[in-house]
């Protein structure tokens, strides 16, 4: 058994790989495979309607959401939500706290104004930026609830006057947060939801049809929504993947049993990242990310090394991003606490060896 470290498309449930392989097979006893059904059949429509509801469920939405399921991942996110939301004249805020977030803000300057209420890049994106004020006036503020390349989260979502937009690729479903403060939420399912080719949207209803610009189809929230996530094909595979994936997350406990294994996963690696003389974290403490933990050793030089010891031991994904470097372990929902403590156990065997 390999421990799955990635960061995405990441780690899922043996029980979803198993329930996935076989209805590629045969499909709810069909004789079909998933994958060569119509999306227009009774079998499918209710896996889309039973994935919307785990979102509801999950989330504790009320009935001021809507909720879609859609293609080209969250970068496609990026665009739609000022597309829908962001006027042409009309003012956006965002936080700059990571790769993910410089590119959403990207996106929207195609669309309106940006106002980039506070950035962490001179520091590299190593703590999230704090201080700053949100304008009364904007549209939306837009924040990356967990950056996943640099490995910081937001632990707390600020108070906004305005609707808050929020990335949650690498932790929707890993937390318990109030969503219904929110005006949209958006994930990439690879990350801690399902696989790779959809993206789920979480949209309250009465921010749409606000600007005056024509939306082509495809980028239409309203659109997606009135039609169930199925305007067009929807990914059917990348779909019921997910739908199997969150009705995991629902008996493990949902979200708060969740919280509390994934807050002892994080516990356990930091402290020993804190108490390894080999390695030290890249961030600040306070923002440390409960998803995505980044750490480097204090002697560069061994490195890789250490990547080769963890190898051996069954360790993948662990290689840090290019942009930070040195090592991130991805301890998405669906890592055993069994896999980060073998990682610690791999850390100090290395130790030893060191010493
Ligand atoms: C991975 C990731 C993205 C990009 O997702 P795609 O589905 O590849 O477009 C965006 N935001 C965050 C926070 C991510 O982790």
């Amino acid at each position: 058994m390999k421990h799955n470290f990635g960061a995405g498309p990441g780690i899922l449930p043996q029980e979803v790989l198993k329930q996935a392989a076989e209805a590629v097979l045969n499909f709810n006893n069909s004789g079909l495979s998933i994958l060569e059904i119509s999306h227009r059949t009774a079998d499918f429509e209710s896996v889309v309607s039973e994935a919307c509801s785990l979102v509801k469920e999950l989330l504790s939405l009320n009935d001021d959401y809507a909720i879609t399921f859609l293609h080209g991942g969250a970068s496609t996110q990026f665009a739609m939500v000022p597309y829908n939301l962001l006027g042409e004249g009309e003012t956006a805020a965002y936080l700059d706290s990571g790769t993910w977030a410089s590119k959403a803000i990207k996106e929207a300057k195609f669309f309106g104004n940006v106002n980039v209420v506070a950035s962490s890049k001179e520091s590299n994106y190593t703590f999230i930026p704090k201080d700053y004020t949100i304008p009364a006036d904007a549209n939306y503020f837009h924040v990356t609830s967990n950056n996943t390349i640099y490995g910081t989260q937001l632990h707390e979502f600020p108070e906004s006057p305005v609707p808050l937009v929020s990335d949650m690729s690498s932790d929707i479903f890993s937390r318990v947060f109030d969503a219904n403060k929110f005006g949209l939420i958006y994930a990439g399912a690879q990350k801690n939801m399902g696989p790779a080719g959809v993206a789920l949207a979480i949209v309250r209803k009465d921010l749409l049809g606000k600007v005056d610009r024509k939306i082509p189809s495809m980028f239409n929230y309203q659109l997606h929504i009135d039609n169930g996530s199925m305007y067009n094909t929807p990914p059917v595979f990348a779909l019921y993947v997910s739908m199997l994936t969150l009705r995991w997350v629902k008996e493990q406990g949902g979200v708060a049993a969740m919280e509390k294994i994934n807050n002892k996963k994080a516990a356990t690696l930091y402290a020993e990242i804190d108490r390894n003389p080999l390695f030290k974290g890249t961030c600040a403490v306070e923002d440390r990310s409960r998803m995505n933990v980044c750490f480097v050793m204090d002697n560069p030089e061994i490195e890789k090394e250490f990547l080769d010891f963890a190898k051996k031991a069954d360790i993948v994904g662990l290689k840090g991003h290019r942009s930070v470097g040195g090592f991130r372990a991805s301890i998405y929902n669906a890592l055993p606490q069994s896999s980060v403590d073998h990682l610690v156990s791999t850390m100090q065997a290395f130790e030893q060896l060191k010493k």
